[in-house]
């Protein structure tokens, strides 16, 4: 809930943003987090004609569904599979996890990886794997978890590393046709990456871009910074968040992931396989790679759902609302794609609370 203050900043902030648009621009809101918020409280049809985009930074939307599918077979390997709530009903090619433990698969749901490290030192002798789905912002936590399973020698504590990093992303979202006039970029992975690391949106691809946080006046102080820049043709990255992001992000966590981890390239739902996207485990914590340890599915043999449009929805291409099967056949209890499904989903989000405001489809 906003101040007195905060509140009068904020509709200040609303009449100069509304001062400045004189016609139809998009804005993409980078992280799934955004979408939410910016859904909750009911920014889009206050901003229109400005047109604000989600994009590929919800983890749960952008795991391909070959990864799903791999993760519904490791639950088929009677391991014990740990994961964050929001995978449980995110469908794969054929089934979802949460079908699979109605079926008597041990999946349980946890709140860290070190929730997962204990269930691995109460089950010695089974193998447990945790299912690592996230950005820059939960890598760490899975990083140390893999270093406290080696130097405790939990040896039966696996990660199934379907972690992803956002700034090739933006990369390949940037060097396509985007009809993007600006970005708002996710504050939370930048608190981790930093500021300068995002510089490249505006040097490179000549689109300004400020790092936002998540309540209203920072949104509205996020949008009004790329506005401005817009305005004066000036574009840069500007940082929106400064209580909570440094130009050079959180050192200390950059190097837990360069100890743990390696980049290769990954599949991400909607853009495909990105180049040094994708956080795999380093030779030295081998023995922890569920994705080396068990034998998966390989991804030619799987194919990719089909009505689905998430894909379309992560890449700014359309609005959920675009979608034939939103609130129609795809719905919250029984979704189609994983942007149904998470809680940073823009589907999710546009199902929640924006379907009734009449916010115009993309
Ligand atoms: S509404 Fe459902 S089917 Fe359509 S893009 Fe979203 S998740 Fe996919």
């Amino acid at each position: 809930m906003l101040s007195g203050t905060e509140l009068a900043q904020a509709q200040q902030l609303l009449a100069l943003i509304k001062k400045k648009l004189t016609g139809p621009l998009s804005i993409m809101e980078v992280c799934g987090t955004h979408t939410t918020a910016i859904s909750k409280y009911g920014l889009r049809p206050l901003l229109e004609p400005l047109r604000l985009l989600s994009g590929p930074g919800c983890p749960v939307c952008v795991t391909a569904a070959v990864d799903l599918d791999r993760m519904i077979a490791l639950a088929g390997t009677g391991a014990i599979v740990a994961t964050f709530g929001d995978l449980l009903r995110v469908p794969g090619s054929e089934t979802s996890l949460e079908q699979a433990q109605a079926e008597g698969a041990d999946i349980r749901i946890v709140y860290s990886p070190l929730d997962a490290l204990a269930i691995a030192a109460d089950n010695p002798k089974r193998p447990v794997v945790f299912l690592g789905v996230g950005f820059e912002t939960t890598a760490p936590a899975m990083a140390l978890a893999v270093k406290q399973a080696r130097e405790r020698d939990l040896s039966n504590f696996y990660l199934y590393s379907c972690l992803k990093t956002v700034v090739p992303a933006l990369h390949a979202l940037l060097a396509a046709p985007h009809g993007l006039d600006g970005l708002l970029l996710p504050g939370h992975v930048s608190s981790v990456i930093g500021r300068r690391a995002q510089d490249f949106v505006a040097s490179l691809y000549g689109v300004p871009a400020a790092v936002v946080g998540f309540g209203e006046r920072d949104i509205l102080l996020g949008i009004a910074a790329v506005l401005r820049m817009i305005e004066e043709g000036t574009p840069g990255v500007v940082n929106a968040y400064p209580h909570v992001v440094r130009e050079e992000g959180n050192l200390l966590a950059q190097k837990l992931l360069a100890e743990v981890f390696d980049t290769a390239a990954a599949e991400w739902r909607g853009f495909g396989m990105i180049p040094e996207s994708g956080l795999v485990l380093k030779t030295e914590f081998a023995s922890h790679d569920a994705a080396l340890h068990f034998d998966l599915p390989h991804a030619s043999v799987l194919r990719e759902q089909d009505p689905c449009r998430c894909g379309d929805v992560l890449r700014g291409a359309i609005s959920p609302l675009d979608c034939a099967l939103f609130a129609d056949r795809c719905l919250p209890l029984t979704p189609l794609g994983p942007c149904m499904v998470s809680s940073e989903g823009a589907c999710a989000a546009y199902y929640r609370y924006d379907r009734k405001k009449g916010v115009a489809p993309a």
